[in-house]
């Protein structure tokens, strides 16, 4: 019998999320070291083509721009902050800020943060648990 307590990634580019050892994977460039979210075939940036090879993405980053979000879906809980942070070697990722007051004298543009995963709130309709990811301030 297969174990069924894994967790599912909320995101395709969540990897290892049934583990104890989750990552955001990227993908980097071999030609010119850029590093994009996602799957594709060509470089954005050098426009190297087939030269895109997947990359496991730093836990740790800083905050590049954010907005504090007041009015949300029914049963999401507001204010909460929404965050692009840049991820140290590369990789722009969105995300919620989580552990930090959703007030702008409270966030820094550039403050350190790190990436965390935790459960996610809620369960899909067939029962199955996802794992998903927060930024935090780093301490
Ligand atoms: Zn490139």
């Amino acid at each position: 019998m297969a174990e069924e307590n894994g967790l599912l990634p909320v995101v395709s580019f969540l990897k290892n999320a049934d583990t104890d050892d989750p990552y955001l994977e990227g993908h980097k460039c071999s030609e010119c070291g850029a590093v994009f979210l996602g799957e594709r075939d060509n470089c954005s940036s050098c426009a190297a083509r087939g030269k895109m090879k997947p990359t496991r993405l730093s836990d740790q980053g800083n905050l590049y721009v954010y907005s504090i979000v007041h009015r949300s879906f029914p049963g999401i809980d507001v204010p909460y902050v929404s965050a692009v942070v840049d991820l140290e070697g590369g990789g722009t990722v969105k995300g919620n800020l989580i552990n930090i007051d959703p007030e702008p004298e409270k966030i820094e543009m550039g403050m350190p943060i790190e990436v965390v995963y935790q459960k996610a709130p809620r369960k899909d309709k067939e029962g199955n648990e996802y794992l998903t990811y927060y930024f935090q301030p780093r301490s």
